[in-house]
């Protein structure tokens, strides 16, 4: 399989593209009882999910919370995916999490936010998988960093392991934000673009920590063409022992997922979603590189403000104000930029210019009308 492919138009037999777009993980943050489980996978499978998801082990903030039931819930799955003949995809976080899963035949592992972080943990993950062939999916680690999150699932798929990819749950931030996790789209879309070849799946119930913000998520990674979404589901979502802000029900998801609009398809592995946000990215670069330089310009201009009051010279120097005028639009031009863009521009700055030295002419902070 080639990598780094970026002509665009090609559709690849990725190993995901045998199941329809998007393609969905949906379950119970955690497996909590084996009634809660059956319902939940009665729902689902009947329509047509094609992995559940359940924590088995959860990775708990503070100790004291439920911590997941173990591996006591593995023989519930097992039973499950005889009778309802579903795949189950759950969290992995050690050697001995891998063993377990391989023996109960569970579908899909995948590695949580706080696993990608310790490279020593995800080597000793991907050695426990050497010799098996299975889908592993590696989260984002809690903070934004790309290398760490692209050398996680290189570990894994250095030990054989073909089919990878990569869940966007978000970031942990001090900032204050709607979001659980702040999502920084850019990282995962830089991830897809440098790895076209992985699926790239959203999760919108940990990026939101909140119901009613995962239809909206769920909504913007299809317009950023991932792959697949992976959304906590639960019976009764305010009952959940975790993560119970978050969940919805198996009914709500089937409406959600219906009312998704899916973009145009033969977009699929191609860049050009990616290449706009991309380009966005340099546009906002270069918006601030515009405003430092505005900034630094009218630092300047205090400075001289200040010189020529103490100076005694007049403030408007008909003479330098002409140059001005007549230069920078020849410099624009130079630049094939529109001489009456850039006037309009320095008529603008003339202004502000004006109105800043005037303060200073009146002294600190007196406006001048
Ligand atoms: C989870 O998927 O339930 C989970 C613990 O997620 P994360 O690793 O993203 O925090
Ligand atoms: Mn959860």
């Amino acid at each position: 399989m080639s990598r780094n492919n970026f002509s665009g138009t090609e559709v690849k037999n990725y190993w995901w593209n045998q199941f329809s777009k998007p393609f969905v993980l949906a379950g119970p943050c955690s497996a909590e009882s084996p009634e809660q489980m059956r319902e939940v996978v009665e729902k689902l499978a009947a329509s047509n999910i094609p992995f559940i998801r359940a924590g088995i082990w959860k990775p708990r903030t503070r100790p004291g919370s439920f911590e997941g039931m173990g591996a006591e819930a593995l023989p519930w799955l097992a039973e499950l995916k005889k009778e309802f003949n579903v795949k189950f995809a759950i969290e992995v976080a050690n050697p001995h999490h891998v063993e377990l899963a391989l023996k109960y035949g569970i579908d899909l592992l995948w590695l949580g936010a706080r696993t990608t972080v310790n490279p020593f943990t995800v080597q000793e993950i991907a050695d426990s998988l050497v010799g098996v062939d299975i889908p592993v999916l590696v989260k984002n680690p809690i903070n934004p960093d790309l290398a760490l999150w692209l050398g996680a699932i290189e570990r894994i798929e250095k030990s054989g392991i073909s089919k990878t990819g990569a869940i966007h749950r978000g970031f942990s931030s001090l900032q204050q934000s709607k979001y659980r996790n702040i999502p920084l789209w850019q990282i995962p879309l830089e991830l897809k673009s440098l790895r076209t070849d992985l699926p790239l799946i959203c999760d919108p119930s940990h990026i939101t920590g909140n119901r009613d913000l995962i239809a909206n998520v769920s909504q913007k990674a299809m317009d950023l063409n991932y792959d697949g979404l992976i959304i906590e589901t639960h019976p009764n979502p305010p009952k959940a022992l975790s993560d119970a802000a978050q969940q919805i029900t198996p009914e709500v998801l089937i409406d959600l997922l219906g009312k998704l609009k899916m973009r145009d398809s033969s977009f699929r592995n191609s860049f050009s979603i990616n290449r706009l946000e991309e380009i966005r990215h340099q546009i906002d670069n270069a918006d601030q590189e515009i405003l430092e330089a505005i900034a630094r310009r009218m630092r300047l201009v205090e400075e001289i403000g200040h010189y020529k009051k103490d100076n005694n010279v007049a403030i408007f120097q008909l003479e330098r104000w002409k140059e001005v005028f007549k230069s920078r639009p020849e410099w624009g031009d130079a630049m094939n930029l529109d001489k009456e863009f850039i006037l309009d521009i320095y008529r603008q700055i003339h202004q502000a210019s004006i109105k800043s030295q005037t303060e200073i002419f009146n002294g600190n902070g007196e406006q001048d009308g």
